[in-house]
């Protein structure tokens, strides 16, 4: 359900009229040579596409309005091979609704010391022509990504690609449609936030359904259709004795397959690429979703618990980024700590609901009671997470703005067998150290709700939070407590004053 295969890059060369025509067709050159190098080193499945080299007003703003109009565009890369006056990028550039890269590179990699001569230096002024184009682009107060390094430079064009998948997900954001089963649990404080606002901010709406209008989904799952995912079950998981073809509570399974196919058909139907569910408002289902929610996510929806929609949209997003890349990626929550020792460790699980494109291993499909709820005993899938480089990030609403909060873990096996843990889990270890990680996580009002990414580095992050134009806070090995305290103040300043103007 997702295809990065669906967006368009724009590579656009800036100039002027002033070079003429034979400069102008080299230029020309050059780009298409640049874009076609970058398509063809990058191993992501979007489109780019040149255009033509821009000398005017005019056809910037034209430009630009196409870009704004057209679906497939998810942002604009852009280039000053030669001088460009800035004042003819204002008025386009004052309309341009998509993420804009500032590539700041030249054709050539290397001065031709001993032949370099005027000509050369006349097409060749990315050097000062980039910092003009900068100049207008920091006037404006408008956020981009500044890469700077020769085009063809693998680390130039790893930090491109985090870029060209933010901007995916940017693009899904926009017109993505969230479904709410339930409300929030009740009297929780952080899962809350102005939805309204999200929507300005976001681009994706939030709209709350009755289980009622689920149940009537499920009531017309037919027996074909559940026992073909049986057999997917079966393939994919190692069953429990109970849960097993003529097992005692085979019956929950098929409960559960029911569930499963019932919420996706009316997710399909509906186009919502995101969704919550809440323990506390499950009138009419027999078990809280928890197979079906762990195989949704892996399918790619965003997923948020006990109404967590700013979380399921975060989700959602974090997938569209890490399509197809090594590592999942999955709704997460803090749950209990290790405090003992160096190296302190969290533990990280929810009631059921955990993907498992972050498993180690083979999942195990089990059945156990929930313990909070009052419900039926609910399937789901139990797996340990696999270890490395990891991150959790946060979105919460702090009332004038959202703030995203990154913390890069290390996922570590748990020190021993957890015999008797019936929840999917991952044991990490937080950056710099849990202490000062989970200081500055509350400081900064970070929620115990997250989305935790195994394929995503804080950089896919912040650019995605450049993009929205939302506060941004990382917790990594640099972070020290006096910083991060001082940098919550100055940001508290920032978005008071920016809220003035
Ligand atoms: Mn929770």
């Amino acid at each position: 359900m997702i295809d990065l295969k669906d967006y368009e890059f724009w590579f656009i060369t800036g100039s002027q009229h002033l070079y003429g025509e034979e400069i102008l067709n080299m230029v020309k050159e050059h780009s298409e040579k640049i874009t076609k190098g970058i398509a063809d080193a990058v191993s992501i499945p979007v489109k780019f596409v040149n255009m033509p080299v821009l000398t005017n007003a005019g056809s910037i703003i034209n430009l630009c309005n196409e870009a704004n109009k057209s679906k497939k565009c998810a942002g604009l890369i852009f280039w000053m091979h030669t001088f460009s006056p800035a004042r003819m990028w204002i008025s386009g550039l004052k309309l341009l609704k998509k993420p804009i890269l500032h590539l700041h590179t030249q054709f050539n990699q290397e001065i031709p010391w001993e032949n370099i001569d005027m000509e050369y230096m006349n097409l060749n002024q990315s050097a000062h022509g980039g910092r003009e184009f900068g100049h207008i682009v920091s006037r404006m107060g408008i956020n981009r990504k500044v890469l700077v390094g020769y085009w063809q430079e693998q680390n130039l064009l790893n930090k491109l690609i985090i870029w060209l998948r933010a901007s995916c997900a940017y693009q899904d954001s926009h017109g993505l449609k969230i479904a709410r089963f339930g409300d929030n649990m009740r009297d929780v404080a952080v899962t809350e936030g102005d939805k309204v606002e999200a929507q300005i901010r976001f681009g994706y709406s939030v709209n709350g359904y009755g289980l009622g209008d689920l149940v009537k989904y499920t009531d017309q799952i037919t027996d074909n259709e559940i026992n073909s995912l049986l057999l997917q079950y079966e393939e994919e998981y190692q069953l429990s004795p109970e849960l097993q073809k003529n097992g005692e509570r085979r019956s929950s399974l098929i409960e559960a397959a029911k569930i499963e196919l019932g919420l996706k058909h009316f997710l399909e139907e509906g186009g919502f690429k995101g969704f919550t569910t809440t323990f506390e408002n499950l009138h009419g289902l027999s078990q809280l979703p928890g197979l079906a929610v762990q195989r949704l996510m892996e399918a790619g929806y965003g997923f948020g618990a006990e109404g967590d929609w700013k979380t399921a949209a975060l989700v959602r997003a974090m997938k569209v980024m890490s399509s197809g890349l090594n590592g999942g990626t999955s709704f997460m929550e803090d749950y209990t700590y290790h405090l003992k020792g160096k190296n302190k460790m969290v533990l990280g699980a929810h009631m059921l609901e955990v993907c498992p494109s972050i498993a180690a291993q083979k999942p195990s499909l089990e059945i156990h009671p929930l313990s909070i709820g009052g419900k039926a005993d609910p399937v789901r899938l139990v797996f340990n997470a696999k270890t490395g480089k990891a991150l959790n990030a946060s979105i919460v609403d702090m009332g004038n703005r959202f703030r995203m909060i990154v913390n890069e873990v290390d996922v570590v096996e748990p020190p021993l067998e957890l015999k008797k843990l019936p929840v999917a889990r991952a044991v990490w270890i937080p950056k710099p150290d849990l202490p000062t990680a989970a200081s500055a996580w509350i400081l900064a009002g970070g929620a115990h709700h997250t989305g935790f990414s195994q394929a995503l580095d804080s950089e896919y992050l912040e650019d995605f939070a450049d993009m929205l134009g939302i506060e941004y806070l990382l917790i990594n090995d640099k972070t020290t407590l006096e910083e991060f305290k001082k940098e919550l103040r100055w940001n508290d300043v920032f978005y008071y004053l920016r809220k003035q103007t």
